[in-house]
């Protein structure tokens, strides 16, 4: 069986005792086995990038993006392979797989640009003969702990920028789908990265717990659930170092009557459904302004998700696959049972899907739940599958309302054809993105990701401009070159202030 090991100092290695199965969740079965990183590992992943960081540092920030030139064309080349390692451990379906592809190159597209990005900032003749500036150097040896739901793009949120800015990366990737996380780290070696800038350790609270605690990691980028999220964010920063931690979520899209309904189905369908709603952007919640709209959407979503195709990642047909783990499907069949047990209606039941060949696969078919209500755990907890809860509001307001008063503030949309509410909606709505008749308003590489309230800790969002001050210190030079006399010529007067 293939082992998955790490990317370290240039080199694929297999070190480490003990090792986890990976799944291909589609069949059920085991299909690799990923190697998890003791402390020594780790510290010999952080011993390689501290080596690297002096000579990266001093390296031109031109050269450094001329890496990520030639690493985004080996991704682009190496597309269809890396897509099927991500169908085969997350169980996307290939156009899924491509789509958070193309997202994560955008970022590397961004990291090209590191020369302007990094130019600073100059003020001349801040007083008579002074000048100042403010340069950003990079921090030295960050870290980044990722997910297994992007496991391509989250990664490339983060190490492009860090690496481009002069620092040098430890990247540990979830232990669950690991395989095109580790083969996209190491084409930055084909793409000409010096070994030990970029370094990949696969592992689990161990390895995660070394870089937390190692005093030579400056910062830590973290995608995940909010649990972890919080750990991850108050251990950092105890240890004194940068910490951004991006958590969990629950997207609702308030759908108005004056909507252009089946619009807003089929913005709904995709976006709570691809990607078997494992994502972070999903919006799981749509809260209908007035029973009219609730029973227009809810007799709509019911014909349209007639047509829904789940089934193995291999198949492009299909609209989603399954959910990545055996006890993540359990979890997800749990809040189904615990909505229906708290009175709501199961109006499309997905809790045992059909899938011929795949009976042990961990498939979950789309699910809508009408009548839910917020003290619902259904509706309180991030369920993250394939399941949309459909709440009724009497209005607009109490829409908001309810949308502020979620502990996450993640992303939400609002489907209307009113300009005024949209622009009342986005002003006022405590939520970090926010789409107008945008289901998924994830923002492009060039501006930057985050969400509000227990959706982030910390103070920058991730990639685009936040991410070149979250790798960066500034450091502000003020300079005055006064005369020494050598272009006056030499004085043998008393010097006198004039
Ligand atoms: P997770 O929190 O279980 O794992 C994330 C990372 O933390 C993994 O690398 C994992 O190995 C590590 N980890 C897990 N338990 C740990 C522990 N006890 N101590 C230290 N490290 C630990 O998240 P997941 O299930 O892989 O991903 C799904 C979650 O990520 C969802 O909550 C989703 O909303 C969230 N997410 C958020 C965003 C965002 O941008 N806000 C993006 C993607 C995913």
């Amino acid at each position: 069986m293939t082992t998955v090991g790490h990317f370290i100092n240039g080199q694929l290695t297999t070190d480490g005792e003990r090792t986890q199965d990976v799944y291909n969740p589609s069949t059920g079965a085991v299909s690799k086995q990923v190697v998890l990183a003791s402390k020594a590992t780790v510290e010999e992943a952080i011993a390689a990038a501290q080596a690297a960081f002096p000579a990266w540092r001093n390296t031109p920030a031109i050269k450094r993006a001329r890496v990520m030139f030639k690493f985004k064309d080996l991704l682009e080349q190496n597309a269809d392979k890396i897509c099927q390692m991500i169908g085969e451990e997350h169980g996307k379906i290939s156009h899924d797989a491509a789509g958070e592809l193309q997202r994560g190159i955008e970022n590397v597209e961004y990291a090209c640009g590191a020369p302007e990005l990094l130019k600073g900032e100059h003020s001349k003749n801040v007083a008579a003969d002074v000048d100042s500036w403010s340069e950003f150097q990079p921090l030295g040896v960050v870290a980044g702990i990722t997910p297994f739901n992007f496991p391509a793009m989250v990664p490339l949120w983060m190490y492009p920028m860090a690496i481009v800015c002069g620092n040098c990366f430890i990247l540990k990737p979830s232990e669950r789908d690991p395989s095109s996380t580790l083969y996209i780290a190491s084409l930055l070696k084909e793409a000409g990265l010096p070994d030990g800038v970029m370094n990949v350790v696969n592992g689990d609270k161990e390895a995660v717990d070394t870089l937390l605690h190692d005093e030579h990691i400056k910062a830590v980028s973290f995608v995940g659930s909010t649990p972890i999220a919080e750990y991850i964010y108050a251990t950092a920063s105890a240890n004194g170092k940068r910490c951004q931690a991006l958590g969990g979520a629950k997207n609702h899209a308030i759908v108005m009557p004056d909507a252009d309904m089946d619009n807003a189905v089929n913005q709904l369908l995709g976006a709570a459904f691809g990607s078997s709603g494992e994502r972070c952007m999903a919006l799981s919640v749509a809260v209908a302004v007035g029973d009219a709209a609730g029973d227009a959407l809810v007799s709509k979503m019911t014909a349209a998700m007639k047509a829904l195709k789940v089934g193995p990642f291999n198949d492009s047909n299909n609209d989603f696959g399954p959910v990545i783990t055996q006890q993540h499907q359990q979890k997800v069949v749990g809040y189904i049972d615990s909505a229906e047990q708290q009175g709501a209606t199961i109006v499309v039941d997905g809790r045992k899907p059909e899938i011929a060949g795949h009976e042990k696969g961990f498939f979950v078919g789309g699910t809508l739940i009408d009548g839910v209500t917020a003290e619902m755990e259904s509706y309180k907890a991030e369920i993250f599958g394939p399941v949309l809860q459909v709440i009724r509001v009497d209005s607009m307001q109490a829409a908001m309302d309810l949308i502020d008063a979620h502990e996450y503030g993640n992303g939400t949309c609002i489907f209307t054809r009113d300009g005024e509410a949209a622009r009342y909606f986005s002003d006022n709505i405590q939520v970090g993105m926010v789409g107008i008749n945008i289901p998924l308003p994830v923002p492009v590489a060039y501006h930057s990701f985050g969400g509000w309230k227990r959706s982030l800790f910390g103070d920058l969002h991730a990639y685009g401009p936040d991410a070149v001050r979250f790798y960066t210190k500034r450091k502000t030079i003020t300079q005055r070159w006064p005369s020494a006399g050598v272009r006056e010529g030499v004085l043998f007067s008393m010097p006198t202030m004039s």
